[in-house]
């Protein structure tokens, strides 16, 4: 009985302790979250981060991407809605990708996972300010950082019926959006391709246009841009071969440049780049195309890794 009531008392005792000790933790963080909510204590983290060399033209970046004149490391932050994660194996390919094309040897991705957007389609304005709101990586030092978003719902302006279907695109020099449940959707209902097919070729046809392809901040050595898609190549076959993007969304691109409103150098259209893989893969090769010769020449030519098979 004596026992027990010593034990009530030590019991209690502890417990005010634990209460005095969780009373000060709770104090402490109601502090510091009132230093942080302190609009000078705020603006001050605020004001640390520089965003100026990220908010360049699609392209711009593109000798500090290829070489290592600037930077020498990439930090690519990935950040998607809940549920649309890119597959392991297409952000293995897009590291290879990016190891044979650049001189980049410290890559580093990292993985931010969002909560869903909640809109039936997002205009590229919308997807600018969610990434203001949720982009924490940007350049610092000799580290250049890249945004990709994987967005949970299709463009803005998608029309199936019309053909018009856009997977992925680019608005600046360190930016890009790929819209994964559009993604999702075309891979599904192909019988040829796997998801990571789609995902890869769009991911990586969207950073050849951060590499400066075609004739966007890489200067073409000899002219292979097609000229009826600017940006694009008319080689064949290549990644960033303009079959890939427009199917009638060159209008929208060109009223898109007009409105004056955040653009895309690119709107890659699904239902061709779909049709081009499968074809392929009939063919018994690789799904996507890789870059052919000219534009392998044009990234050796503005500080890319010279290509092997050149
Ligand atoms: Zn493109
Ligand atoms: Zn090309």
């Amino acid at each position: 009985m004596f026992k027990k009531k010593r034990y009530l008392r030590q019991n209690k005792r502890m417990k005010s302790v634990v209460f005095a000790t969780l009373t000060f933790m709770f104090s402490m963080l109601l502090a510091c979250s009132s230093d942080a909510e302190n609009p000078n204590g705020g603006e001050e983290t605020e004001t640390e981060v520089d965003r100026t060399g990220n908010l360049l033209s699609t392209g711009a970046s593109a000798n500090d991407i290829l070489s290592n004149a600037r930077f020498d490391r990439l930090l690519i932050e990935i950040a998607f809605v809940e549920g649309f994660r890119p597959s392991p194996v297409t952000m293995n390919a897009f590291e290879e990708f990016l190891r044979e094309n650049t001189f980049k040897q410290n890559i580093e991705l990292t993985y931010k996972e969002l909560p869903p957007t909640g809109e039936e389609s997002l205009t590229l304005t919308q997807i600018d300010s969610l990434e203001q709101a949720n982009r924490t990586a940007y350049n610092t030092g000799s580290t250049l950082a890249i945004y990709i978003f994987f967005a949970d719902a299709p463009s803005d302006g998608d029309d199936l019926e019309e053909g018009l279907v856009t997977l992925g695109a680019v608005f600046r020099n360190t930016s890009m959006v790929i819209y994964e449940r559009t993604v999702r959707t075309l891979a599904n209902r192909s019988l040829s391709l796997l998801i990571s097919d789609v995902e890869t070729a769009t991911l990586n046809h969207e950073f050849g246009h951060l590499f400066g392809l075609v004739n966007l901040g890489t200067v073409p050595i000899n002219d292979h841009e097609d000229p009826d898609a600017p940006f694009h190549c008319s080689e064949n076959p290549c990644l960033m071969r303009a079959e890939l993007q427009f199917g009638t969304s060159g209008k929208a691109f060109v009223q898109r440049k007009h409105a004056n409103d955040v653009h895309s150098s690119c709107s890659l259209n699904g239902l061709n780049l779909i049709q081009t893989m499968e074809n392929r893969v009939a063919r018994g090769i690789a799904a996507a195309p890789g870059l052919d010769p000219e534009c392998l020449r044009d990234l050796e030519s503005n500080g890319g890794r010279p290509s092997t098979n050149n």
